[in-house]
């Protein structure tokens, strides 16, 4: 059981202790939450009385529920008609899967309220979206770049507002939506109700925040490092050339459920889609390429079960919500650390718990590095998988010479091992065998063979038998 679970439990709260209008409480009752997580105790009370606030916590932690049920409290209450093109909350979000999400969910628990709520996103015709605004609106979930399109055709009027919701802040800085963040700002009327939230708060985002509220409360909860805890995570040193073999037989393993499987690239994630697929392991790739529709369907393929694995890079995935992940796989590394957390946040939510492998080559040591740092904590090593690529290997590439044939099998990394190690995290003693295996040298055991090398993967062969 995870700390957020358990935190869940020791709260004293329930949902029948806040002041909720009974059309919510009916709602909240039918989708069958009873306790508040932490940010829902903590937030709901201060955003009943009209504070602005800020929210430092990632998906999974319950916070869609934590602003959502006090926005369609006050909207229930006033009980006003909506108006065409002029919405009364507006809540932006950085991406479509996101924003589609955070509409399905003021969809659910205003279920017996008579509020519209409407979700515009670029990638797809704007006909339906337009349609949809002109039968009015009250809550108005966006992507910022379709947002100010349909402000600037006069679809959109942000005259009425009220509520602002600016969702994981940090990620819309990272994606470089600023300016169009600061364009919306802009345009937002001086009197409103703010709300900002953002997993980390670094320099930038901090003062962004500053600028939108004013006298705000700060909720924070699951630092990053304590989300991370909930997950079983290791990670596998294994050869580039070595990974689709082993996400494969991982994909083969008699605990996993439904899978996402992450790439550094579309190209990556259509390749290892393609490859899966080809092997048996029906697998599709989701990423910004593919048309709204194509994505919509191959989510919602996945979110029913007709799809087990998905292959995704970091920007399809951000704020995914599917019931009954069991594994996140990182095929690659990415290149920031915090991408790491937001992967492997996609399972063991809502208290569940999960497991995530990370497979890192030669190259990525230095990103799983960061990542530790970040998080605070080592990723354990998986027994079968440890690091045996010579000590240096992968910092400095060479540069490619020209003209000559790349030398195969160079690799050091030894398979067998001969120790057994289970997927759901029977793990070795942290990173310290890793150092281990680099001080020692042992490493330089299978390098520069010069004849590839068959490699055996002892523990996933005799998991598959
Ligand atoms: P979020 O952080 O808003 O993306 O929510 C993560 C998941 O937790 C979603 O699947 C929600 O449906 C679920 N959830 C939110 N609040 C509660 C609650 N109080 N009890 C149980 N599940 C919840």
């Amino acid at each position: 059981m995870g700390d957020l679970f358990e935190s869940m439990i020791l709260n004293s709260k329930t949902f029948a202790d806040f002041d909720f209008l009974p059309e919510i409480h009916q709602a909240l009752e039918e989708v069958g939450y009873s306790t508040p997580t932490p940010i829902q105790a903590q937030a709901i009370p201060h955003l009943l009385e009209g504070r602005d606030l800020l929210g430092c916590a990632q998906t999974g932690t319950g916070k869609t529920a934590a602003f959502a049920l006090p926005i369609l409290h006050q909207l229930g209450l006033q009980r006003r008609r909506s108006v065409p093109n002029t919405p009364r909350v507006l809540i932006l979000a950085p991406t479509r899967e996101l924003a589609l999400q955070i509409e399905e969910s003021f969809q659910t628990y205003g279920r017996f309220l008579r509020v519209r709520t409407t979700v515009i996103f670029g990638g797809v015709g704007q006909g339906k979206q337009v349609a949809s605004l002109k039968r009015g609106v009250h809550v108005l979930v966006a992507t910022p770049g379709r947002l100010l399109d349909l402000m600037s055709q006069g679809h959109v009027t942000l005259e009425g507002l009220e509520t602002f919701v600016l969702d994981e802040a940090d990620r819309m800085l990272d994606m470089g939506f600023l300016p169009d963040l600061r364009r919306i700002i802009a345009r937002l009327p001086r009197e409103r109700h703010s709300l900002f939230f953002s997993a980390t708060l670094p320099g930038k985002v901090a003062a962004l925040a500053e600028s939108l509220l004013s006298d705000p409360v700060k909720v924070e909860v699951a630092p990053q490092s304590s989300t991370v805890e909930l997950i079983d995570q290791q990670v596998l040193f294994v050869p580039t050339q070595d990974k689709l073999r082993v996400v494969e037989q991982l994909l083969n393993g008699p605990d996993v459920g439904k899978a996402i499987v992450f790439t550094r690239t579309k190209r990556g994630a259509d390749r290892v889609a393609k490859q899966l697929t080809a092997q048996g392991i029906k697998a599709e790739a989701i990423h910004g390429n593919k048309s709204q529709n194509a994505r919509t369907r191959t989510l919602d393929s996945f979110k029913s079960s007709k799809l087990c694995v998905l292959v995704a890079t970091d920007l399809a995935a951000r704020g995914l919500d599917v019931e009954g992940l069991t594994h996140v796989i990182n095929y690659e590394l990415p290149v920031e650390p915090e991408s790491y957390v937001h992967r492997i946040g996609r399972t063991g939510r809502a208290g569940a718990s999960g497991i995530a492998l990370t497979l890192c080559d030669a190259t990525e040591r230095k990103q799983l590095r960061a990542i530790e740092k970040l998080t605070r904590q080592r990723v354990p090593v998986h027994p079968d998988f440890e690091d045996r690529f010579p000590p240096g290997a992968g910092d400095a590439p060479p540069p490619p010479k020209r003209n000559r044939r790349p030398r195969r099998g160079t690799s050091a990394h030894q398979m067998d091992s001969g120790r057994k190690g289970t997927l759901s995290g029977k793990t070795s003693k942290s990173g310290q065998s890793r150092d281990r295996a680099a001080a020692s040298g042992e490493a330089a055991t299978a390098a520069g063979s010069g004849r590839p090398r068959k490699r055996r993967y002892k523990w996933l062969a005799a998991r598959q038998s």
